[in-house]
């Protein structure tokens, strides 16, 4: 079976966050099956669990936030993105602040972290979505959608009204492999004006060059620069992968998304969850001996999971 899979032992690490510039110290540990993604404020006393779903969204300015019974974290695609990426099922995060460290502004610092504590499957199957008629939502110009599709693909185009930005579009089919590779490094990207204008009302005040790219009318104002000449485009979709895993499980199908972000991500989530004659829930099997239990359409899609195992 495709199993669900936790880390192999605790983590601690720390960074700023984006929003108080303050020290935040955030722990990773393992997780039992079933668990998902649940967060912990150890700077608050009782009543401060928070689970990693899509019903506990409770903002998608600027960040991903969650929040439940005066609980909140915020800025969590990132760390979501990665454990997407690395295939994470279970883990809980334990932070002693209301939100997530920022880091370099990409989720290379979780893959990391991820990456040198090392895995460790669990011995349940884990559920897939599998997308079986087209969804959309749009807002104002901006379009997200899934489509049925053998595989978990991604295409996502952005169209800036900026010199260097413009319109920039990636296709990618989704392997924990391609995101490390293609995606996982991409940083988030601001403009100045918009930057200074947070700051000066006490927002964003941990945003910085060293954990953002910075636009001012013309170019980047980074030193070091772009680290691919389509960063933009890969953070939105690292942004998607993060926002996605807030369904609770890995979806099998296309998400096409023109001009979106966490607000309609968010929306096209809520939209699948009632519509329930759109999907269904399944768990695949995998190896010789279990050859006839898998549909045939998923021969692809297992080409690309099989190296996780
Ligand atoms: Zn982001």
């Amino acid at each position: 079976m495709y199993l669900q899979k936790t880390i192999r032992t605790k983590v601690n690490c720390h960074g700023i966050g984006l929003h108080t510039g303050r020290k935040v110290r955030m722990s990773i540990a393992p997780a039992p099956v079933d668990q998902g993604v649940i967060f912990v404020r150890k700077d608050m006393n009782g009543n401060n669990t928070i689970k990693a779903e899509l019903t506990n969204v409770s903002d998608t300015t600027l960040a991903t936030t969650l929040g439940t019974n005066g609980t909140t974290v915020s800025t969590v695609e990132h760390l979501l993105s990665a454990f997407s990426g690395m295939g994470i099922s279970n883990a809980t995060v334990e932070i002693d602040s209301f939100e997530i460290p920022i880091m370099d502004g990409s989720a290379l610092p979780f893959v990391d972290i991820l990456k040198n504590i090392g895995f460790a499957f669990q011995d349940k199957p884990r559920n897939f979505m599998v997308i079986e008629k087209p969804i959309s939502v749009s807002d104002g110009e901006g379009e997200a959608m899934f489509v049925p599709s053998p595989e978990f693909t991604i295409t996502y185009d952005i169209d800036f009204n900026h010199p260097v930005v413009k319109k920039q579009s990636f296709h990618m089919t989704f392997s924990n492999d391609v995101y490390e590779r293609e995606i996982c490094a991409a940083r988030t990207f601001g403009f100045l004006r918009d930057v200074e204008y947070l700051q000066a009302r006490g927002l964003a005040l941990g945003g910085s060059l060293k954990n953002a790219v910075v636009l001012d009318d013309e170019k980047v104002i980074n030193k070091e620069g772009l680290r691919c000449s389509d960063e933009f485009v890969k953070h939105k979709v690292l942004d998607a992968i993060g926002d996605l895993y807030l369904l609770g499980m890995p979806i099998i199908g296309h998400f096409i998304a023109y001009k979106s972000g966490h607000k309609l991500n968010n929306l096209l989530l809520r939209e699948l969850l009632v519509r329930k004659d759109c999907w269904r829930i399944v768990q695949y099997s995998i190896g010789d001996q279990q050859e006839e239990a898998v549909d045939p359409s998923m021969h692809a899609f297992w080409a690309n999971v099989a190296s996780v195992r």
